[in-house]
């Protein structure tokens, strides 16, 4: 891997445009389909990058998506799922307990109170942005006798609204982590810009990259960053060109949603 990355030369457009246009997903066979055509454009993404497909996992995410629906997705093959908000999460996963070998992911910006619903059931969480958090997570981890991965996660665009630590403030941030030893940090997660102009998008990318490069050199025993969470249904290709070894494709897979975005993000808009 080279230490100054060239700009890309590839051109990968954006999908912003098709948001809202995903039919919805009704059937184990919609799910079926919508899984392949997604795995397809992974395959497509890893080939252009010169990446191995096994390198990059697919997290589907089924916020604001029905627990039936939900088990139409589970029965086309997902043992993992992201959710944004913790509470609607917690209620999936006690509804859908049956289903022994599905797990959860949090991928949204959780209020310190609400640590110890995360720390009962899910399986992974990915947005780990503050000292505060990790300790409300240690703990109620230890009192759970579980632990968790965790992804820290990082404001790339430069946008105030958007959640995540500055990447100037990550190196010292990872340094306090070895206290907490219910969390396992396995990486760094990102938004990019919700953005149709691709380079600026990639720019985003880039630079959670070379940031965990950077990073590396010198992260505390017991850390390790290895995975890049980065990537949605509208640009998770750039992301997987630029190193993603996560992509978190929600409406690519379950069809479009009716929440708009700024629900989870508070002022984005493109
Ligand atoms: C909803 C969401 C995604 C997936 O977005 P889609 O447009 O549905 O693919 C990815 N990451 C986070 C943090 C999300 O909240």
């Amino acid at each position: 891997m080279n230490d100054q990355p060239a700009a890309s030369p590839l051109n990968t457009p954006t999908r912003h445009d098709q948001h809202g246009r995903y039919p919805k997903a009704t059937s184990v066979e919609d799910f079926v389909r919508n899984l392949a055509a997604v795995q397809g454009r992974i395959v497509s993404a890893c080939g252009r990058a010169n990446r191995d497909v096994s390198g990059v996992r697919l997290l589907p995410v089924s916020k604001t998506i029905d627990e039936a629906t939900i088990r139409l997705s589970y029965a086309a093959g997902c043992r993992m799922l992201g959710e944004n908000k913790v509470q609607e999460a917690y209620r999936k996963w006690e509804a859908l307990a049956d289903l022994t070998d599905l797990r959860w992911s949090v991928i949204g910006h959780l209020q310190t109170n609400k640590a110890k619903l995360v720390a009962r059931f899910a399986t992974e969480f990915q947005a780990l942005d503050s000292l505060r958090l990790a300790a409300a997570l240690d703990r109620r981890l230890q009192a759970e006798g579980r632990s968790l991965d965790v992804f820290v996660q990082v404001n790339t665009s430069g946008e105030a609204s958007k959640y995540g630590l500055p990447p100037e403030d990550v190196a010292a941030f990872l340094r306090e982590q070895p206290v907490f030893s219910a969390l396992r940090v396995r990486g760094l997660m990102t938004l990019a810009l919700l953005s149709g102009e691709a380079d600026r998008v990639r720019r985003c990318f880039a630079q959670l990259r070379e940031l965990r490069d950077q990073l590396r050199q010198d992260v505390p025993a017991g850390i390790d960053l290895d995975e890049l969470s980065m990537g949605m249904s509208g640009d998770f290709e750039i992301a997987i060109e630029e190193g993603a070894t996560v992509v978190r494709v929600g409406q690519a897979i379950y069809g479009a949603r009716a929440v708009p975005d700024s629900f989870y993000w508070p002022t984005a808009s493109r």
